[in-house]
């Protein structure tokens, strides 16, 4: 409903402004009021929890106080259980009575305010109360009792949208009532009249986006004229079937032949965590699934896609009785899951292995608790889309992808609605993006008219999704949104309206455009590229999550077929269940409440000491109680002497130390020669090799920039370019010493400490960073000016790379001003290059430029740390601490170095242990090795083919099995051309296309 048609000075001489400021004020002030008739109050008990969140059992226990309408309620992120006790008239028609509950709104949308669950006396859930969806059946005559648990969240989002608040932290958010109960009554729901309203609502938008001069419009017009003409102001009640006479003939007109038809699938966007902490978004699930429930014994053509395996997780860990009820309605079709993923993860920064487990996790779940595969992978709100996801979605079964994402671009809009999208290996997924650009439709006349406007694919095309529901917060579709549907089935002026399935709109999709456009590479959002830096120490716990997770699988893999040691099975999935939670679109991107950050930060450190527990156990059973000191490598290549994936005795590299040549210190290998100034900074990197200076003439590198961060808007979520244009280098360090094998330099900006030591480890210049960061809206990044003359940066992605141009040509390319890499970058000339590698930076920047003489030049900048004000206004302030390397090399060095930053040989002791797995060609790596996730005893090893060339490789394996498979990411077979022949028990010679990943399963004899 449209009822802000301007008034003023808009609607002189202009009949039609006129007559919807007659009928909008109507329907507004005379026939919604009339909804509803015969209030009744109820008798209100109420007990505030006065702390977290506590199950119905314990809740119903309490006593209650007596409350009264119109008081306050409601500490922050409190919850108050509500019992309310009325009674149903016995004359009322059945289905009429509701209990009409107000907890005190202060907005139209569900999901960032208020809201609350309704329980039954026996703990069974009846439906979630929020704004615009605030009203409980009330099926039995006679007296009634719920239990209404009404959660306080506070409104993150106000005054002003992105003004730093105090209310994201149960420590800061203090202790003011943050609402006033405004309505709690028995009413009884008038059909007639709600009826005509949902008849009004559906022509009333038509007016807003119809043809001006056109006759349907004025028809529209005419006909809600004659409503309000023949009803009586004073009887709504008495003469709505008199308006809805009025109306019939305006809903009656069929649409065109070649309106678009709009599959429209309820859904409910629920963020895992963001303006409220997780264990809200526990109870916004059951919310939403029980109005779910509720609409679809309402509806039988209504169908509900949800996606997150780890939401019905919750589901059924806190609402068992609910779960099983969406358990029978995902068995009748009704609810369908979709995705596929374990959350709806962020696909930028997560690493190939967990954005595969994403998949294995989800699908597993989905297969385990309802018996269902999906084929399309679901990520409406994700901020920019890898270039490996078409090879990942499809070797986990997948064929269709949806996302509106990209169309919240700054710059550039997509060209395409309905396309095929090739990845970095050339896998393709059908991909659609809803053209009203949104998941949170209404479905009204707006929407629709949005939709068709923007369908690239019009005149060949004519089917398009409509995802419709409140989301973000949770809620899900209304009543109302299924009354506008059914009636714009087939409305003049509309689209078809047809409420269907995700699965059926791609098949039919598919079906219609036989010979679909194609996108190539990365979908990358312009925006939001601040997602890359933020809350630094969650991406660090990332990063060394997924490193600590190939550890322990390797070296449980190891224990297990070597000496029998039991496979870790249940604490490694609880693991992977927390980093995978984590990769959500709001957590790992940095854009949440401090609540959140504060609570990931804790779960990675626990993560981080089970796994290490894990990892040692593991070591001392292999290691066979020896005290010889030994090292365990679970990188895939082989270093300071220990095998890849192998355990053995460390040679360590020679040990580089500093020594002062006039006022520059020089670290000095067979390899390269580093001078550092007395700026701190980098004078000189020759390659002695090559005989080659890396810095241009009168250039620094490595030089540390402080620049200005204070974006327009969405400050967590953003960097604007403009900003870079002001901002220091710091080239004056309070300190610039030579301790042991290091230069350690030290910066001090205000209250900002910044310690840099640099060494040189067997020809890699290595920085290890130890900030105290206590800066505000400020970016960190580190800049290496390059004496290459690059026309593009390789960064590594999701098994495999991608290559970006670095020009700024074209608006796509100037728009792309920040990039994610993984574990390294890589500039160069042909035959020659220069590899940065790092343990914790996603936000790169490279542009080619010219140095002070004039040269070209080329330079890479990492993205360090920033220091958003909101929606955390602490975020990134305190301690950090990672690495970064430099050196001459291609991208097989980059590669070897990125897996270096990250798994350093592991001390431990005892007797050496040959790899389980060796692979004779460098492009081939080993990403993870593991026991099938049916816990058969089966090794799994996923390799993919790394160089971006055609590789062969041979796999030796020290372990005995009998039977290779080749697997999809679920470790089902499938068929595959990589492998050439197989030795069993000893080796699989396989030959792979670039960047092919594949999974080869090693059927355990003894199974
Ligand atoms: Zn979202």
């Amino acid at each position: 409903m449209v009822d802000d048609f301007n008034p003023n000075g808009r609607t002189r001489h202009d009949a039609v402004a006129l007559a919807m400021l007659r009928v909008r004020r109507f329907t507004r002030f005379r026939i919604t009021p009339a909804v509803y008739r015969d209030p009744r109050p109820v008798r209100i008990g109420a007990w505030p929890v006065g702390g977290e969140p506590v199950p119905f059992a314990d809740a119903v226990r309490h006593s209650f106080e007596p409350f009264e309408l119109g008081r306050e309620w409601g500490r922050p992120w409190d919850t108050v259980w509500f019992d309310v006790r009325g009674e149903v008239p016995a004359d009322w028609a059945p289905g009429a009575a509701e209990l009409v509950v107000d907890l005190g709104f202060t907005g139209d949308q569900p999901g960032f305010q208020a809201e609350a669950t309704v329980y039954r006396p026996d703990g069974t859930v009846v439906k979630g109360i929020e704004p615009l969806n605030n009203w409980v059946p009330l099926p039995e005559p006679g007296p009634f009792r719920l239990l209404v648990e009404a959660a306080a969240n506070p409104v993150i989002q106000v005054p002003y949208e992105y003004e730093p608040t105090h209310l994201g932290d149960r420590a800061t958010a203090g202790e003011t009532p943050r609402y006033r109960l405004a309505e709690m009554t028995v009413a009884r729901r008038d059909p007639m009249v709600w009826n005509l309203l949902q008849d009004i609502v559906t022509l009333d938008g038509l007016v807003d986006v119809l043809p001006p001069d056109g006759a349907r419009r004025a028809e529209i017009v005419h006909a809600l004229e004659r409503m309000v003409d023949a009803m009586d102001p004073d009887d709504i009640p008495g003469t709505a079937q008199i308006g809805r006479r009025a109306l019939a003939p305006a809903l009656a007109g069929n649409a065109a032949s070649s309106s678009l038809i709009v599959s429209a699938v309820g859904h409910a966007h629920i963020d895992c965590a963001w303006l409220w902490p997780v264990r809200e978004t526990v109870r916004k699930v059951a919310r939403t699934f029980a109005n779910v429930l509720d609409l679809i014994d309402r509806d039988p053509d209504f169908v509900f896609a949800a996606s997150s395996a780890q939401q019905y997780a919750w589901l059924k860990d806190s609402q068992p009785e609910l779960f099983e009820r969406v358990r029978a309605a995902v068995a009748a079709g009704r609810i369908r899951p979709v995705g596929g993923m374990w959350v709806e993860s962020d696909t930028n920064m997560p690493g190939g292995e967990a954005l595969a487990r994403q998949f294995v996790l989800g699908k597993r779940f989905f297969a385990e608790e309802f018996g269902v595969e999906t084929d399309e992978v679901w990520l409406p709100d994700s901020f920019g889309y890898t270039a490996a996801m078409p090879q990942i979605a499809r070797a986990a079964g997948a064929r269709y992808f949806l996302t509106q994402k990209p169309s919240w671009n700054e710059i550039n809009a997509m060209p395409h609605s309905s396309f095929l999208w090739e990845g970095i290996d050339g896998s393709r997924l059908f991909t659609h993006f809803p053209p009203a650009e949104t998941y949170n439709s209404d479905l009204g006349a707006h929407d629709l008219d949005r939709g068709e406007r923007l369908f690239r694919e019009k005149g060949a095309a004519r089917h398009v999704l409509g995802l419709f529901g409140w989301g973000d917060g949770g809620g899900g579709p209304t009543r109302e949104m299924l009354a506008v549907a059914e009636r714009k089935r087939d409305l003049d002026g509309s689209p078809r309206v047809r409420l269907g399935d995700p699965n059926s709109f791609f098949r039919s999709a598919e079906a219609e455009l036989p010979a679909p456009p194609v996108w190539v590479g990365e979908m990358y959002l312009e925006l939001h590229r601040g997602t890359l830096t933020s809350q630094h120490r969650g991406k660090h716990g990332n990063r060394h999550s997924e490193a600590l997770l190939r550890e322990a699988e390797l070296w449980a893999t190891t224990a297990a077929v070597l000496r029998g040691t039991p496979y870790p099975y249940d604490a490694l999935e609880a693991a992977w269940r927390v980093v995978l939670l984590q990769q959500f679109h709001d957590i790992l991107p940095g854009t949440s409440i401090a609540w959140v950050h504060q609570e990931a930060e804790r779960n990675y450190e626990r993560v981080a000491a089970d796994l290490t527990a894990l990892i040692d156990a593991r070591l001392a059973a292999l290691g066979g109680g020896g005290t010889t000191p030994i090292a365990a490598n679970a990188g895939p290549y082989s270093r300071t002497g220990v095998p890849g994936m192998g355990i053995g005795p460390v040679t360590p590299p020679a040990t580089v130390r500093p020594r002062r040549d006039g006022d520059r210190i020089v670290l000095e290998d067979p390899l390269l020669r580093v001078e550092v100034g007395r700026h701190g900074a980098l004078a000189s990197v020759v390659d002695r090799v090559a005989d080659r200076e890396l810095l241009p003439a009168a250039t620094l590198g490595g030089v540390l920039q402080l620049l200005r961060d204070t974006p327009r808007e969405w400050d967590a979520w953003d960097i604007n370019e403009e900003d870079q244009r002001s901002g220091r280098d710091l080239l004056d360090p309070v300190a610039v010493d030579l301790v042991d094998d290091a230069v350690l330099v030290r910066h001090e900006v205000g209250a900002t400490t910044i310690e840099v030591t640099v060494r040189l480890v067997d020809g890699v210049v290595e920085y290890g960073f130890r900030i105290d960061w206590h800066e505000s809206q400020k970016l960190l990044k580190l800049a290496f000016p390059l004496d290459v003359r690059a026309d593009r940066a390789t960064s590594e992605i999701q098994f495999g790379h991608l290559h970006r141009p670095i020009h700024q040509n074209t608006s796509w390319d100037t728009a792309r001003f920040e990039t994610v890499a993984h574990r390294w970058i890589q500039v160069g000339e042909p035959g020659y290059g220069v590899a940065i590698a790092n343990d914790v930076v996603y936000g790169h920047d490279v542009r080619n430029a010219h140095a002070p003489d004039g040269r070209p030049m080329t330079t890479v900048r990492l993205s360090l740390l920033r220091a958003p004000r909101y929606p955390d206004p602490s975020a990134d302030q305190g301690s950090h601490e990672f690495t970064v390397s430099l050196r001459p090399g291609g991208v097989a060095e980059a590669i070897t170095d990125g897996y270096a930053r990250h798994l350093p040989p592991r001390p431990t002791t005892g007797t050496p242990v040959a790899p389980l797995i060796e692979v004779s060609n460098p492009a081939v790596v080993v990403e993870s090795v593991k026991l099938a996730e049916d816990r058969c005893g089966d090794v799994v090893v996923r390799l993919y083919e790394a160089h971006g060339n055609r590789s062969s490789a041979m796999v030796r394996t020290s372990f005995g099995w009998d039977r290779l498979t080749t697997t999809d990411l679920l470790e089902r077979p499938v068929a595959s051309d990589a492998v050439r022949a197989t030795t069993p028990g000893a080796a699989v010679d396989l030959l792979l296309r670039p960047f092919e990943l594949v999974t080869l399963r090693f059927h355990d004899p003894r199974a």
